[in-house]
């Protein structure tokens, strides 16, 4: 494994590789939802960057950005095991030596949803990737469909710029009680990680209600994190649980086969969110 924190020391590991290349962005705190893109990437391409870099442009005014879970050595421990991979590390200088001027504006997906909730999250997303791939210049590149809408983005966007990159979508990592994996599950206390459950609870619902259709399937979902939001007495809020479409994260069109369910939510001042494909007869 060859570390570096600097754009030279990035420049010179990527001198010395010769075939394929296959890009892993994550934000460090990294847990098996990281490792498994890591996993595929170097299944996918001779050689795997891995970068780790907590991008401030993709947090707002009153989010964590100050207490995101900053751990690059117990980081670099989990990745020692994949061998011969370059790891990137840069710090805010590195990445932005300028303030950027030139900003990518993501369209109207980057307005709903997770946009909606977080104004200017996927304009500071799609810079820092647009970035990174920019300055690794890989074959491929891998995302989380954790990050349903994210993914999305920036699919639209290196087809929208020609940016000639492939990128392939890894399945979500669960824990075993179902509950998506993410580096902010550390923020849950004992009791608020039971009733993180309750998210992965009602896309399961809304599987298996949906041989009767989407609006059976958003109605059963809606009721199992119904019950998460009385029973916890105010734990659990609910910001949104909707059925769209898996492209344009829209309305579900009616007729359509199948939708993608997403949810956010609260767990105490944890925000969580989680996503399913949902199949429908027609
Ligand atoms: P993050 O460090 O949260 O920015 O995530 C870095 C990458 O890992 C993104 O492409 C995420 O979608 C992906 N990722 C995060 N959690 C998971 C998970 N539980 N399963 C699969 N991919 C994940």
């Amino acid at each position: 494994m060859r570390v570096t924190r600097t754009r030279a020391g990035l420049e010179a590991e990527l001198e010395q590789l010769s075939g394929t290349r296959a890009l892993v962005m994550t934000m460090g705190a990294l847990h098996d939802g990281h490792l498994a893109l890591v996993e595929r990437a170097r299944e996918l391409a001779e050689h795997v960057v891995v970068t780790i870099y907590v991008n401030p442009l993709q947090f707002g005014p009153g989010e964590d950005f100050a207490a995101y879970p900053r751990q690059l050595e117990a980081d670099l421990a989990l990745l020692e095991p994949f061998g011969d991979i370059v790891v990137w590390a840069p710090d805010d200088s590195e990445m932005y030596p300028e303030p950027p001027l030139v900003r990518i504006d993501p369209g109207p997906v980057g307005g709903v949803l997770e946009g909606a909730t977080r104004p200017g999250h996927f304009a500071g997303v799609l810079q820092v990737v647009h970035k990174v791939l920019n300055l690794v210049r890989p074959d491929v590149a891998l995302f989380g469909q954790k990050d349903a809408q994210q993914l999305a983005l920036i699919r639209t966007m290196v087809r929208d710029l020609d940016m000639g990159v492939q990128i392939v979508a890894v399945p979500i990592v669960r824990e075993d009680s179902g509950l998506a994996r993410s580096s902010r599950n550390a923020y849950l206390g004992a009791e608020e990680r039971q009733w993180a459950g309750a998210l992965a609870g009602a896309l399961l619902a809304g599987v298996e209600h949906a041989a009767d259709g989407p609006d059976a399937a958003l109605r059963a979902a809606r009721a199992h994190l119904d019950r998460a939001v009385a029973g916890s007495g105010g734990l659990v809020r609910v910001d949104y649980l909707v059925l769209v479409d898996p492209e344009t994260f829209m309305p579900l069109q009616r007729g359509i086969r199948a939708g993608l369910l997403v949810v956010a939510a609260w767990v105490g001042g944890t925000r969580l969110i989680d996503n399913q494909l949902v199949s429908f007869r027609n």
